[in-house]
């Protein structure tokens, strides 16, 4: 299901998730003995990869390769179905060790921009619910050992019969803006040089533009008169949604942070283009990868 307007890595996965067949026990058992069907083992978090030279792949295995890499208790998760109706599974192996010979496993993000865009946000999409089932063992009720439910998309827990669906955080990341330029914000820790857009956890009971405004406030003391929602990027490290929008502000008269961030500088838009190519002579901005970059791009554009 592609939607057109969304330019971030991560978003725009071509399987069609399929949710009716996650409860059918049958139509599942069938799925994983189809010739058509694949399946991207994890280990740890990290997808298997295979390398041709310059080249990095998503290392999608025949179903039928299931029973020499995992035992029949291993986590599987059903990722939905592709544009020719073959079914999608990740896998969670335990013991890399059988799979050493083809390739490896490796970190996500590090490997990020080098994958095929379509196999990235589906690997992001597992990698995401697989850090949620390590972290969510146990009910959150009543504390007794969870189990897996509906092919990875639910844990039930049998003592209380509470039901636990996987989680995720919404992030604002914001570009402020005062007439003809804009406010990018750098970190201590970060590379020399590099600057990027002003972030922070949406807050529960919190609409999106007031976390915008919340967050620019306390981050670089500037007034938000208005929110440009800009677009939406899933964020697999370990599972965020970023929420990306541009900031007008009140006036160009910043008070960092130091908390936060090492300081503010504003760019001209003329400087915003020269980030986006990478151009810039004393900046730079993150890559196309991360929202911050687009969100950049289309304000310079
Ligand atoms: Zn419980």
């Amino acid at each position: 299901m592609l939607l057109p307007a969304n330019p971030n890595f991560f978003a725009r996965s071509p399987l069609d998730r399929a949710g009716h067949h996650r409860r059918d026990g049958a139509w599942l058992a069938q799925a994983l003995d189809a010739p058509e069907t694949v399946l991207i083992p994890f280990h740890q978090a990290r997808p298997f990869v295979t390398e041709e030279g310059e080249r990095i792949s998503a290392g999608w295995l025949g179903a039928h390769a299931r029973g020499r890499i995992a035992g029949d208790d291993a986590l599987m998760l059903f990722l939905g179905l592709d544009a020719q109706k073959a079914a999608h599974f990740a896998i969670d192996v335990a013991d890399p060790a059988p799979l050493a010979e083809l390739g490896r496993f490796d970190d996500l993000r590090a490997l990020g921009p080098r994958l095929a865009r379509d196999d990235l946000a589906i690997l992001g999409c597992a990698k995401s619910i697989f850090e949620w089932h390590v972290r969510h063992k146990f009910c959150s009720n009543c504390g007794a050992p969870s189990a897996v439910a509906e092919a990875g998309w639910k844990r039930e827990c049998p003592a209380c019969k509470a039901e636990h669906f996987p989680r995720f955080d919404p992030v604002v990341i914001m570009v402020p803006t005062f007439g003809d330029k804009c406010l990018l914000g750098r970190q201590r820790a970060w590379p020399r040089g590099m600057h990027s857009a002003l972030a922070g956890f949406v807050e529960p009971g919190e609409a999106v533009e007031e976390a915008v405004a919340r967050e620019t406030l306390e981050e670089a003391g500037l007034v938000v008169r208005e929110v440009r929602l800009h677009s939406t990027q899933p964020w697999p490290f370990p599972h965020s949604l970023m929420i990306g929008a541009l900031a007008e502000v009140e006036n160009d008269r910043e008070t960092v942070d130091q908390h936060e961030l090492e300081s503010c500088r504003w760019f001209t838009r003329d400087e915003a283009r020269a980030l986006v190519a990478g151009k810039h002579a004393d900046a730079f901005a993150p890559p196309p990868f991360a929202i911050a970059h687009q969100l950049l791009k289309s304000w310079a554009e």
